[in-house]
């Protein structure tokens, strides 16, 4: 068989780690098969090298931070590579720029376009083992780029797409994918089949456990896709097409404390305001989430919409440039909130779905700043001090009895 195993940043925070990772894959080698491992930066690398980017420059460009940020898998990918050697076996590394990973050139959150098999075949009919830093390719000015966080899996589906792998292993720090973030929801529970529609929608509303992208690309070339935990044999959670098995209305809870809320206030009650506020912010790529208008009064109102944390700055400094060709009286912004989402394509035709959760939260005496809802999911905005009690109560409130 020919597989392709991706290892998290948890899996390979030390020595030890690194050695338990080698000595997985020449496991796997040594029961028959081709291997291609694709690599994340060690534990907490990829936070520490933006924090010392910030130390310099607070706002640096995104070619140098994509220059640094690579750096972390570079790292990986070499001490592996020395721990395989160190047990015998012959493997080969390569960054993303030297296995031909080919992406759009957006820095911080490149796309993959294309993917030079040659190389990586060669080395695979010479029985070795190939390395590749996940997270990164190479533009058309032959710079780095790197596929926005988490992208690690995105490599490792890409690659096993191109190379018609008949398995891709995600090796994370749990047991595979749960019906909520067991760190925070201790009563979750793993999940043994899921669809890739219930996975993109959990990964797209904030479980971390895979990158949204990986996921759609599974989808879009059936990559048999299993997350598993690097430190245990569980046989952890397969992600593939449509689960026959009776599934529950209700897939599973997101959390995303990633969120950030921006109100714009004392806007002209006036055709056009929205749009000029929301394409200023589309023409940065920002994304905006959320929205909530209030209803207008004394020919005001008020604008307010959440975006991504880390857009927030820009957004901010965009908003409060064009304050008087705009012509709003204020702009705010919140960053100590959390979205949780109920999600699962089964809620288009459950009533009460909405009820639940408010009664859930309720019961914990949150209180709610923002409602959204569409036929598959709905996500409250809340104070990201009541994370986890919302989290459990309304994890509670939906998987009492087990899911699956
Ligand atoms: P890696 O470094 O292996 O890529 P990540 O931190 O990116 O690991 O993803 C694994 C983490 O995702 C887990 O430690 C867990 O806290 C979090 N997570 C969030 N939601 C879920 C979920 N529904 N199921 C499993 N893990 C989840
Ligand atoms: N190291 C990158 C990150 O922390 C990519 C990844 O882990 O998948 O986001
Ligand atoms: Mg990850």
């Amino acid at each position: 068989m020919l597989i392709v195993q991706k290892f998290g940043g948890s899996s390979l925070a030390d020595a030890n780690k690194i050695t338990n990772v080698a000595k997985r894959v020449a496991e796997t080698y040594r029961q028959g098969n081709q291997i291609v491992v694709v690599l994340s930066a060690q534990g907490d690398t990829t936070d520490k090298l933006l924090e010392k980017a910030r130390e310099i420059n607070p706002n640096p460009s995104k070619r140098e931070l994509d220059m640094l940020l690579s750096t972390g898998e570079q790292q990986s990918i070499a001490l592996i590579s020395m721990a395989l050697q160190g047990l015998g076996l012959s493997c080969v590394s390569f960054t993303g720029p030297q296995v031909g990973i080919h992406t759009s050139s957006t820095y911080g959150s490149a796309r993959i376009r294309s993917i030079d098999t040659e190389r990586v075949n060669n080395e695979l009919e010479r029985n070795n083992i190939v390395i590749v830093a996940g997270f990164q390719g190479v533009n058309r000015f032959g710079d780095i780029t790197t596929l926005g966080r988490g992208g690690s899996d995105t490599t490792a589906v890409a690659l096993a797409a191109v190379l018609q792998a008949d398995l891709c292993e995600i090796y994370t720090d749990v047991e595979g994918v749960y019906t909520a973030d067991p760190r925070v929801v201790k009563n979750a529970h793993k999940i043994d089949v899921i669809s890739y529609d219930e996975m993109l929608d959990l990964a797209s509303l904030g479980a971390k456990v895979l990158a949204t992208r990986s996921v759609e690309m599974a989808k879009k070339y059936r990559v048999q896709l299993v997350v598993r935990s690097s430190m245990s044999n569980a046989e952890g959670t397969l992600v593939k097409e449509d689960v026959k098995v009776e599934s529950t209305y209700v897939s599973g809870l997101a959390i995303d404390k990633d969120v950030a809320s921006i109100s714009v206030m004392g806007i002209r009650n006036v055709p056009g305001m929205a749009y000029k506020i929301f394409s200023l912010l589309s023409k940065e790529k920002i994304l905006v989430d959320i929205i909530l208008q209030s209803i207008g009064r004394d020919k005001k109102k008020d604008i307010s919409f959440t975006i991504n944390i880390g857009d927030l700055p820009k957004a901010m400094e965009l908003l409060k440039n064009n304050q008087d060709n705009l012509g709003f009286e204020d702009v705010t912004y919140d960053d100590k909130i959390a979205k949780i989402s109920v999600v699962g394509a089964g809620m288009a035709t459950h009533s009460g779905v909405a009820s639940m959760l408010f009664e859930a939260l309720y019961s914990a005496r949150i209180n709610i700043m923002m409602i959204s809802t569409s036929e598959i999911k709905i996500s409250v905005l809340i104070d990201e001090r009541d994370t986890d009690a919302a989290a459990n109560y309304v994890h509670e409130k939906f998987f009492a009895v087990p899911a699956r």
